[in-house]
């Protein structure tokens, strides 16, 4: 039964061939920005019952479309359990508390994200699965080059999210080399979605600022006009996400964590944009000193040429192209009454 299932799978819309294939898949932190939509897109590529949403909060929308499980990710032994109960194989780790919010609770924060990823790691080697955990942005600091930023390259990160995102990249590759934990990630840029509202990250403005068009055709930016950070429209990120984990292991010359990248803008860019495509709109600045502070702190755009040479990683998606789909979908939610 299972066997058939995935032979009839389907091919992600656009994405290329898939070399290894994984069967039963768990998401932890299913609830979120990425989970959200990630849970739906898996679930058109494995089967719907072969991939376990999860999270500490309670997700019914999951739960219509395949398994659904109530997870404290921190709970090792009710961790455990599910990946028993339902055969899992690979194991996406989402948990998370943000850049700007993990600012506030530095603490929290390494307790939450450094303990669901101790979590995920050690059982997916007792369990023998595949591990994705992404890094980010993030994982650089003020004295990593700030153009072009290198695959290998300085990371002194200055917030306690940058901290647990090295750290997590070191314990991915630890775990790999140690013990063959088939641990990968990428950097994942501020993501840019039209489903789920972001959580709490640095580069949120860049979601928010397209609510606030359609809304009320205006925007306060909490990131001063002219910090460059990197960007990605999440179908890409989602897609980036199975060609990792599906690429062929012996082309993979790095692991934890590739650099991906596809657009990078600053505040003013992006206002312009929308200006040209929401006619009236106006943006006016209100700076958050934290998110200042991180967003200074980041690369202005990164070189993502080894997920090129290694797993064929090529984005589809700029700037232009993202903000005319984000307003479309945003106007139909708004036509809707589901703003
Ligand atoms: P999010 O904050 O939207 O979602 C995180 C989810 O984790 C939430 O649903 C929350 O309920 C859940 N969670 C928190 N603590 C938990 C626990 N103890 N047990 C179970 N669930 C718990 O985050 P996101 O934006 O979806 O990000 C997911 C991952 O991607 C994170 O590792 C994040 O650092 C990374 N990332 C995100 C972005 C972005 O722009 N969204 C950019 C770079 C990297």
């Amino acid at each position: 039964m299972r066997q058939q299932k995935v032979e009839n799978r389907i091919e992600p819309k656009n994405c290329k061939k898939l070399y290894r294939i994984m069967k039963r898949i768990l998401i932890v932190g299913a609830g979120g920005q990425i989970g959200s939509e990630l849970t739906v897109y898996l679930r058109s590529i494995y089967g719907e019952s072969n991939v376990v949403a999860s999270d500490m909060r309670e997700c019914p929308a999951l739960g219509e479309s395949g398994p659904f499980e109530h997870l404290d990710a921190l709970d090792t032994k009710a961790f455990a359990e599910i990946v028993s109960k339902y055969k899992i194989d690979a194991i996406f780790n989402l948990v998370a508390l943000l850049s700007a919010t993990g600012e506030k609770i530095p603490q929290k924060a390494w307790q939450i994200n450094i303990g669901a990823l101790m979590n995920s790691l050690e059982i997916a080697r007792e369990y023998k699965c595949a591990v994705f955990t992404p890094s980010s942005i993030g994982a650089f600091g003020p004295s990593t080059p700030k153009d072009k930023t290198p695959q290998d390259t300085l990371m002194r990160p200055t917030s306690m999210y940058g901290v647990c995102k090295v750290t997590g990249e070191l314990l991915g590759d630890y775990y790999y080399t140690r013990f063959g934990v088939d641990a990968r990630s990428v950097r994942f840029p501020g993501l840019i979605s039209n489903v789920t509202l972001p959580g709490g990250g640095t580069t949120d403005y860049a979601v928010e600022i397209f609510y606030e068009a359609v809304k009320n055709g205006k925007f306060t930016c909490p990131v001063p006009s002219d910090v460059y950070m990197d960007m990605m429209y999440m179908p890409d990120a989602l897609r980036a996400c199975v060609e990792l984990m599906e690429a062929d292991p012996s082309k993979l010359i790095h692991r934890n964590s590739f650099n991906i990248a596809s657009m990078s803008f600053t505040p003013e860019i992006i206002c312009e944009q929308v200006k040209k495509l929401v006619p009236g709109f106006t943006m006016d600045y209100n700076v958050d000193p934290v998110k200042e502070s991180i967003a200074r702190s980041w690369p202005n755009s990164l070189d993502d040429t080894c997920a090129r040479e290694e797993w064929g990683w090529a984005p589809k998606w700029d700037l232009a192209s993202m903000s005319v789909d984000m307003l479309e979908k945003i106007r139909e939610k708004k036509a809707k009454g589901l703003l």
